[in-house]
């Protein structure tokens, strides 16, 4: 055996769960087909949002406090601050379903929050104008996270606790069997007891169950220049989700400096796999986006001095897969998570750990499990040979 496990996929749950398995003092091998960090995937953009009241429903709120916490330990173990905790705004009617969860969420789970008026919207944070109907409700323990820096982080803890990391180094095919697994790249093999794929948007790649279960969808951010700077800091400007009947979109501080990042909430394209993605971005988009940041956030120049596309994986519900690879034996996967999933990655980490390691994770996964297969075997090594 090379390692007791194999994670493909050193992205944001790989490099989680890396360090979560390696401080339990397993030893794992993890690859990545680029280097942890990277921003060709579904962690790159500068900046994530992290939030408790949770609009995707309460399901998420267990995993959610247990991510902050295991956010809090990566940062005191490194000494490396990832996770500000400036507040978030959920903006929209109260009858709408996603600010219905947000509202049965923070009753349910007692989370720290206050209702805001339009009065004391435009008091408090006056770059919002509400609109007649809609509330505000700031979720105190929501704010932002730097994911590129917390996966290099993440990768970097876990080898420092004894991890393998091959980085460049693609996974092209998979063979498990009763006594464990093998990973092959282009050039040679690795035997393992047990084997975690995450993947994200390639995991259609290499696990034929997962093409019916999930697509790659295309995510566009814009960054756009604050006319008054003042106003977007961290300690002015919360994160914030907006929804009605023409948008749903969303917005995080002036973090770097220059510019407020600026995000439309779903998918901008769906594509048959990762490589596919179209990176360039049709001006056109950015004229129907000058006109949302002219309504709804004028104290910004309408158009972004920067423009990046990124993708995740995507399912028909927005929750993810996540468990025992139907068919392939000692082997798990977590994928599709649907353009909310980094601020969770460290409790998914903590389940990864405990999935391979035998042991019954503390969290109710049912309503993530993955569907029984619709084919036997992972997709044949020769589909992949250059
Ligand atoms: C633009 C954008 C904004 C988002 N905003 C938020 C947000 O504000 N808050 C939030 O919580 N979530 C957000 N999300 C969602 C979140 O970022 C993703 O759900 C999460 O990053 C997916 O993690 P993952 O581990 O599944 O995939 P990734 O982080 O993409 O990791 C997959 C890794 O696998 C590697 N890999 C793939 N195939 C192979 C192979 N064959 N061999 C070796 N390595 C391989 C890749 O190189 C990559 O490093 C956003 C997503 C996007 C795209």
């Amino acid at each position: 055996m090379d390692a007791d496990v194999a994670i493909i996929g050193t992205g944001t749950m790989g490099s989680m769960a890396a360090w979560q398995i390696a401080r339990r003092g397993v030893s794992v091998i993890a690859f990545d087909q680029y280097a942890p960090g990277h921003d060709r995937s579904g962690a790159g953009g500068e900046s994530r949002i992290f939030r408790t009241a949770y609009k995707e429903g309460s399901k998420y709120v267990p995993l959610l406090l247990r991510a902050r916490e295991l956010w809090r330990e990566l940062e005191a173990a490194t000494g490396v601050p990832l996770l500000t905790l400036n507040g978030g705004l959920m903006i929209g009617r109260d009858t709408l379903p996603g600010m219905v969860n947000v509202l049965a969420t923070v009753e349910q789970f007692g989370l720290d929050h206050e209702i805001l008026s339009p009065a004391q919207v435009i008091e408090r944070f006056p770059v919002h104008q509400l609109d007649p109907g809609e509330i505000a409700l700031l979720d105190k323990a929501a704010g932002y996270l730097k994911p590129e820096l917390a996966v290099l982080t993440a990768a970097a803890e876990a080898e420092r606790r004894g991890a393998r990391i091959l980085r460049y180094t693609a996974i092209r095919d998979i063979e498990a069997d009763a006594n464990g697994v093998t990973v092959y790249s282009d050039n040679r093999s690795w035997r393992v007891g047990k084997l975690l794929v995450t993947a994200g948007a390639w995991t259609r790649n290499l696990l034929v169950n997962s093409v019916d279960d999930h697509e790659v969808v295309r995510i566009v951010l814009g960054w756009y220049v604050p006319k008054r700077p003042e106003l977007f800091t961290p300690e002015a400007f919360p994160i914030f989700i907006r929804e009605n009947d023409e948008i749903d979109f969303c917005g995080w501080p002036m973090i770097n400096g220059t510019s407020v990042k600026i995000g439309r909430n779903g998918s901008h394209g769906v594509y048959p796999d990762a490589e596919s993605v179209e990176r360039w971005v049709d001006p056109a988009w950015m004229v129907r986006w000058k006109r949302m940041v002219e309504r709804y956030l004028p104290e910004l120049h309408p158009h972004p001095v920067r423009i990046g596309v990124y993708m995740d994986g995507w399912t028909d519900s927005g929750d993810p897969f996540i468990g025992a690879q139907p068919e392939l034996p000692n082997t798990f996967s977590m994928y599709g998570f649907s353009g909310h999933g980094f601020k969770m990655a460290p409790a998914l980490g903590e389940i990864a750990a405990d999935l391979v390691t035998g042991v019954t994770p503390a969290f109710d996964l049912a309503p993530f499990a993955i569907p029984p297969g619709r084919s036997t075997s992972s997709v044949p090594r020769q589909m992949f040979m250059p």
